[in-house]
């Protein structure tokens, strides 16, 4: 029993003893319709934590009529926008309170290290509801100069509306909050869906929300399956807006399912095989620390992560062998072990997946550098892990540089210049992220208007602030999220036309 454990807050256990968990739909905690549950495990060694309720169809007509008459007839719309802040930033202290408890909860569920889920998921999300609590009040229409005479025009911009927001396992805490907070700064209502495989941490923020003098219905939390629940969201006629992280095979379902129903807005955040690339001229030191962490971050299940590590030929080997070596030398093991740098993959599919890659590498003639396979310590064979692993003597056009492993495997290509890696860098279907390293300023600014991709780092990798906006180009995605363009996308613009005469 998970819930004996040492070194776990009361809290944690008492969530995790306190019976099946149930949906949030309208202020109240209800079960499923269909009366289903589902397990959710941890993934360090296959134990169930908890049941949590099974939502379906029904279950999303109850949440999106909440969500519509909270839209509709109050109070949350007829707040004043500084009360809407006040509540936006008491969410963001009751996490804090309550710091430890979702870093355990999470790292349970996910089994990320308990110590990068306190300062990372948990204080980026904290950061993140503070960012847009202060939107409410700074939400503003233009006056516009039109070619009418005796006329006044102005715009509003107003809530989207009803929203569905489906987010990932990745970071289940931070992903709720990416889409929660501009949602609700922005003056809309909210249906959440967490993943299957981590519905923990979405139902105790749900809870601490309603504490937060959130009121009933203006934010839904639905625990349940992609297909059933998710699909039923994506094509649900009352749903002003769905917001989705995850992979493009879904984000591209969900716009289907958009298309044949009514039209919904649609923002997505999906895949990445994100171009880290180091120039000789680098920094190397630096650089080659900035490639191991670019990948093996949270166990390589990052859709920013640098999985296609582009190094020029004369420091390719000392490049590669040092992520290798990296990678050799970090702590695998159980999430909630303080001194864990690798956890497990979220569950069996993940680690079926990514061991897979290693193989399909091993036959398309990419070399093992650093890792390959599971550990072989006997006290982690029941967990999903998997060892750090780099991948040398690449080429882009292997699958293991154009498909998205999401799992700590890089996958290590040379190059020759400046053009060479441009253009190889852009050469994938995918593009979120990419890393530049070089000591040259012009070479950094150039590859960095030229790599097609929502978000370059220079000299670094991997950061995201609640200010700046983030998001994809091509097949990894429409629409930014965080800073004003993340209240963009959960408002409307209204034009107003007066006539004067
Ligand atoms: P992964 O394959 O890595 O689990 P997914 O894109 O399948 O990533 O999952 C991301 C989120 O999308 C999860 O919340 C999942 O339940 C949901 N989802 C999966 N399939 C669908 C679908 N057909 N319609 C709507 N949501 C879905
Ligand atoms: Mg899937």
């Amino acid at each position: 029993m998970v819930t004996t454990e040492a070194n776990l807050t009361q809290e944690v256990r008492d969530f995790l003893n306190d019976g099946p968990k149930k949906l949030l739909i309208g202020g109240q905690w209800v079960e499923a319709a269909s009366g289903k549950t589902f397990e959710t495990v941890d993934p360090s060694n296959g134990d169930v934590l908890a049941r949590v309720a099974e939502a379906d169809k029904e279950d999303v007509n109850r949440a999106v009529a909440a969500a519509r008459k909270a839209f509709e007839d109050g109070p949350w719309s007829t707040m004043t926008s500084a009360e809407r802040s006040q509540v936006i930033w008491k969410i963001a202290d009751l996490i804090e309170e309550h710091a430890d408890t979702f870093a355990q909860l999470e790292s349970l569920d996910n089994g990320k290290p308990v110590v990068v889920a306190r300062r990372d998921d948990v204080g980026g999300t904290i950061d993140y509801f503070r960012y847009y609590a202060g939107w409410p009040t700074k939400i503003e229409g233009h006056t516009v100069p039109v070619g009418v005479p005796q006329t006044f025009a102005y715009t509003l911009r107003q809530p989207v509306g009803v929203c569905a927001q489906i987010i990932p396992w990745n970071y289940p805490l931070m992903m709720a909050a990416w889409k929660l907070a501009p949602a609700l700064a922005a003056g809309c209502t909210c249906i959440l869906k967490p993943a299957e495989q981590t519905p923990l941490s979405a139902l105790l923020l749900g809870q601490l929300m309603l504490e937060a003098g959130l009121p009933a219905g203006v934010m839904n939390v639905l625990t349940g399956y992609g297909e059933t629940a998710g699909a039923a969201l994506a094509a649900h006629m009352q749903v002003d807006k769905i917001a989705f992280t995850g992979s493009t095979e879904v984000g591209k379902l969900i716009m289907q399912a958009a298309g044949k129903s009514n039209l919904k807005k649609v923002s997505l955040e999906l895949g990445g095989k994100s171009p880290n690339i180091v120039f000789a001229d680098a920094d190397i030191e630096v650089a080659k620390e900035g490639a191991a962490a670019g990948i093996f971050y949270n166990m390589g299940q990052d859709c920013t992560a640098g999985s296609r590590l582009f190094v020029q030929d004369r420091v390719y080997d000392e490049v590669a062998q040092y992520v290798a070596d990296a990678g050799n030398k970090m702590k695998v093991g159980r999430g909630l072990n303080e001194d864990t740098e690798i956890g497990p993959l979220v569950s069996e599919e993940q680690l079926q997946k990514v061991t897979g890659y290693m193989s399909i590498g091993q036959q398309e003639g990419a070399v093992v550098l650093g890792g390959g396979g599971r550990p072989s310590d006997s006290a982690l064979s029941r967990g999903f892990f998997v060892n750090p692993t780099v991948l040398g003597q690449a080429r882009n056009d292997m699958r293991i540089a154009q498909e998205e492993i999401f799992g700590p495997v890089v996958t290590v290509i040379p190059f020759k210049d400046v053009d060479d890696v441009i253009r190889q860098a852009n050469d994938i279907s995918y593009g979120l992220g990419a890393g530049i390293w070089t000591n040259n300023l012009q070479r950094a600014h150039r590859v960095a208007a030229a790599i097609k991709a929502g978000t370059v780092w220079v000299n670094t990798y991997g950061g995201t602030d609640p200010a700046l906006p983030f998001g994809g180009f091509k097949q990894s995605g429409i629409g930014r999220e965080m800073g004003y363009e993340g209240i963009e996308l959960y408002t409307e613009v209204k034009s107003v036309w007066v006539n004067l005469e």
